[in-house]
């Protein structure tokens, strides 16, 4: 008898397309916390949640202070890619992936190697009033020697991260993207995510409707587990390289 997890290795191996959408979930065995998990970010200090929110960032000094010591302590800059990031850039390798759409900004599909970014990444400071782009660790040097808030060195104005908060809206063209690909592919595999976020959310039924197998692998319920093919609820870690045949 075939399980459902052999079930999807077999539509894996057996589609030419392949599209990847991903969460905080695949990253927590790199010891990156989700958000709203039981051990998540904003699980354990609401604040967090306020320093996510761009209007908050934008108003209140004192979240941006603490929103620079959270990205000085970020365990990102140290996290590598686990097995579940390795078994996508695997299936990328071969050829299938057609395309990976993230949520994440710790940068862990791109150092395994898949370009893929949607709320962009962590890895690079911006200018929230004249679009100054640098890299984040030069950034977080002025914060180590004292700077709690540095300003643009161009203009002045307000530093963050260059990823989308709430309230800032996406790049038309990465959601434009994000829904085409989902209409092209045979197998969506949602990875690690709740699936509450757009463009996301909006892509994983249109997927369905133009005849996609929608695969959800997440440790919690998902508002789409009734139209999916297969859900399974088991770890992405061990999951992952065994449904990607890697
Ligand atoms: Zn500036």
């Amino acid at each position: 008898m075939t399980t459902p997890i052999d079930n999807v290795r077999n539509w894996i191996a057996g589609a030419h397309r392949v599209v990847a959408l991903t969460g905080a979930g695949i990253s927590t065995d790199s010891g990156i916390p989700d958000f709203r998990g039981p051990q998540g970010l904003w699980t354990k200090n609401p604040l967090a949640e306020k320093m996510s929110d761009i209007r908050y960032y934008v108003s209140d000094p004192e979240v941006r202070k603490l929103s620079w010591q959270n990205r000085l302590a970020s365990p990102a800059w140290t996290a590598r890619p686990n097995n579940g990031h390795l078994a996508l850039a695997a299936l990328e390798k071969c050829g299938k992936l057609h395309a990976l759409i993230t949520q994440n900004i710790d940068g862990l599909h791109q150092r395994a190697g898949i370009p893929a970014e949607v709320h962009g990444t962590l890895h690079q400071a911006m200018c929230l009033s004249c679009g100054w782009r640098d890299d984040m660790q030069i950034v977080l040097a002025r914060v180590r020697a004292g700077e709690h808030d540095p300003e643009c060195t161009e203009c002045g104005g307000i530093l963050k991260s260059d990823t989308i908060s709430f309230g800032q809206a996406l790049v038309p063209e990465v959601i434009d993207r994000a829904i085409q690909v989902a209409q092209e592919c045979d197998v969506l595999l949602a990875v690690g995510s709740t699936l509450q976020v757009y463009p996301v959310a909006g892509a994983v039924p249109l997927a369905k409707q133009a005849g996609a197998k929608l695969v959800i692998l997440n440790a919690q319920p998902t508002q789409f587990d009734d139209i999916a093919d297969a859900v399974l609820n088991t770890s992405i870690g061990e999951a992952l390289p065994f449904l990607c045949g890697t």
